[in-house]
């Protein structure tokens, strides 16, 4: 017999990266949640690299936290190192990275949760969803306990039906030997939403009192620290950190793994599911790059509690007795003991086409779902969608517009269109290479891009939406004193030009106009500069880029106005594109099958051609002018 067990307005399921921001936002925005997941004791846990961050992810928990999410603030509390990537490139693809303390990352999550009004925390496994006339009212779990809500979020990462992998040996249960879960995808395709099955790997855990670093090269942190969260200042976020380690691969190593590759499961076809290209396998690395001599591994901590240490670079399904030998046969991990083995792990994800963009499931009105349950990978990923869906979880229920980031507005909007527009047949992750825009999309101004939007929803409280407003002040102001301060072709500027090896001045210029030039930093023109106010180092930084860049900015600018262009031209998600006679029967096909939102969406749907887009726009145009005159 069925009981009620509880009554929510929200009910997120999921305690991982995706569950906990989006329980968060819930509750932030006024809405009584529960977040249900399978262990109230492995929240936010990292089963696979012990960082937050790095190219291109370093710009989503950026971009999370100028939104008001959590990320940010909580590897801001729990990293034991931090590093800018990419220094020596341009300011597009500069990305922090933190290797976390994985247990305290995750015990100071589950207590910013449990501080949390408004936000209960329940351990059951979800095993059934509760759907009348299309639309969700709750969820079931075991014993046939029900739990009532107006939404539900699905956060399920990498746990629905799951499977792990190495060798011959095949575990039904989740990561680090949690359980699986094992009834939701049925209760799913019972809606008719289409499943797949893919799959992800990690390398042992090995023993660090067992690992030579004399012979490794160190890899330190950065002396000064750049926090993740805008809230934090490098002061106070300065800490004493560790080092990780430097490593490599040797023909050894891929000896062993090429003499044992038909007892990989990879091979061997025992892994149905299908794995990221881009966190390949050291066994793929080796068969794929066969010319390459060795690979790199760090030697990573996995936090300040344990010996233990993460191996990246050599993520592996190969059976144990190979693993150890393989290890070994790197340098410095010669006696190295095996804590945890690596493995693959399979679980069922969304097909991309059940989504709407605002990750609304498109069969099952207010139901959502972030995370790997999208068909995403990586921890940033998977937080930053569950940020939106929970935000417009709220939005939906408030009869409010809900949120949809464009691809020029954020990597949040790349990442959550391309999951919803591309076919994709391996999880997903974030790169710099799929953001057009990237140039506007740097991790330094993702508040100037996107606090404005938290504080309208709700997220950026006044007190930080005026210091963020004093920011933008402070670099207007700025931007524009260099801009009208003359600088004279005079003894003092020449000889300072001839100091920097720098051209002289064969007129009067500005400060603006000399910080364009590439040998000169807005630190040397102080040295010109008399008037200079004192600064925050982040405004100092805006400001320099939005000078140094200011040409490519403004050329990018103009293409993110023709971009809007299309994507402001809205599609009714009911039309049947078969009516469009002179469509292609692969683009009715496509277009029928995504219900694009509009016409930029709709070009991005593999196999509809721009022709395509044409031929629609002008039926478009026709029915729009043969409704005005009836
Ligand atoms: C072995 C392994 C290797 C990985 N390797 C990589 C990698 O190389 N690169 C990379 O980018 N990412 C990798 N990842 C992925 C990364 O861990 C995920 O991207 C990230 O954790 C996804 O976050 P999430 O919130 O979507 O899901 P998860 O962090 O998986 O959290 C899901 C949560 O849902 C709960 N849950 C699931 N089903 C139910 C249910 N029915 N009822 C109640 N609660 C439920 C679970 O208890 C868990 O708390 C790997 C993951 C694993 C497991």
């Amino acid at each position: 017999m069925e009981r009620v067990y509880g009554s929510f307005d929200i009910i997120v399921i999921g305690g991982g990266h995706a569950g906990c921001e989006a329980a968060l936002a819930a509750a932030r925005l006024g809405m009584d949640t529960a977040l249900i997941t399978l262990s109230v004791e492995n929240i936010a846990i990292m089963p696979c690299n012990p960082n937050i961050g790095g190219t291109s992810k370093g710009h989503l928990v950026r971009e999370l936290d100028a939104l008001g999410g959590e990320m940010g603030k909580n590897i801001d509390k729990t990293f034991i190192q931090s590093k800018m990537l990419n220094r020596s490139k341009g300011p597009a693809v500069h990305s922090l990275r933190a290797q976390a303390d994985k247990a305290a990352y995750s015990n100071s999550m589950r207590r910013v949760l449990e501080a949390q009004d408004r936000l209960t925390l329940i351990q059951f496994e979800v095993t059934d969803l509760i759907i009348e006339e299309g639309r969700i009212r709750g969820v079931k779990v075991h014993g046939d306990g029900i739990f009532h809500a107006k939404a539900v979020i699905i956060a399920t990462g990498t746990y629905l039906r799951a499977r792990c992998v190495y060798g011959e040996v095949s575990v039904h249960s989740g990561p680090d030997s949690l359980p699986s879960a094992d009834y939701l995808t049925e209760a799913l395709r019972r809606e008719g939403i289409a499943m797949q099955r893919y799959k992800t790997g990690t390398p042992a855990r090995i023993d660090g009192r067992t690992v030579n670093y004399d012979v490794m090269i160190p890899q330190h942190g950065d002396e000064r620290i750049v926090p993740f969260s805008f809230t934090n200042t490098p002061e106070a976020v300065a800490r004493e950190q560790v080092d990780c380690y430097l490593t490599y691969t040797n023909e050894r190593t891929h000896e062993i793994i090429m003499e044992n590759i038909d007892r990989s499961p990879l091979y061997s076809g025992f892994i149905e599911g299908t794995g990221p290209r881009y966190c390949p396998s050291l066994e793929d690395k080796v068969v794929k790059f066969a010319d390459k001599d060795r690979h790199q591994v760090f030697i990573e901590p996995e936090g300040m509690y344990t010996n233990e240490v993460y191996v990246a670079g050599m993520s592996t399904s190969l059976p144990y007795d190979v693993q150890v030998a393989m290890y070994r046969s790197v340098r410095g991990l010669e006696n190295a003991q095996i804590v945890k083995n690596g493995y693959a792990i399979e679980y069922d994800c969304f097909e991309g086409k059940e989504l709407l963009p605002t990750l609304a499931l498109k069969k099952v009105e207010n139901l959502y779902s972030a995370g790997q349950m999208n068909g995403s990978s990586g921890y940033e990923e998977a937080a930053a969608q569950g940020l939106m869906a929970g935000i417009n979880a709220v939005r939906k229920l408030r009869g409010q517009e809900e949120i949809v980031l464009k691809r020029s507005d954020a990597y949040i909007g790349v990442l959550i269109d391309d999951l919803c527009t591309k076919e994709s047949h391996e999880p997903y992750r974030m790169m710099t290479s799929r953001a057009e825009y990237r140039l506007l999309l740097r991790q330094d101004n993702a508040d100037m891009r996107l606090t404005p939007i938290g504080h309208e929803i709700g997220l950026i409280d006044d007190e930080r939406y005026a210091a963020f407003c004093e920011k933008m002040e402070a670099v207007k102001r700025e931007e524009l004193r260099l801009k009208n301060t003359p600088v004279g072709a005079d003894k003092r500027t020449q000889a300072f030009l001839s100091a920097k090896g720098s051209t002289p001045l064969k007129t009067g210029s500005s400060l603006a106009e000399l910080l364009k030039r590439p040998e000169m930093t807005y630190e040397m023109l102080g040295e010109l500069d008399d008037e200079r106010p004192d600064l925050p180092p982040a405004v100092c930084e805006q400001v320099a880029i939005l000078i140094k860049y200011e040409g490519y900015i403004n050329r990018q600018e103009s293409a993110v106005a023709r971009f809007k262009k299309l994507e402001n031209k809205r599609l009714d998600p009911e039309m049947d594109y078969a009516e469009i006679g002179s469509l292609r029967i692969e683009a009715i096909q496509k277009l029928n099958e995504f219900k694009p939102v509009s016409i930029g969406q709709a070009s991005r749907i593999a196999g509809v051609s721009p022709a395509d887009i044409s031929v629609l726009m002008v039926y478009l145009e026709k029915r729009r002018r043969s409704r005005e005159k009836h």
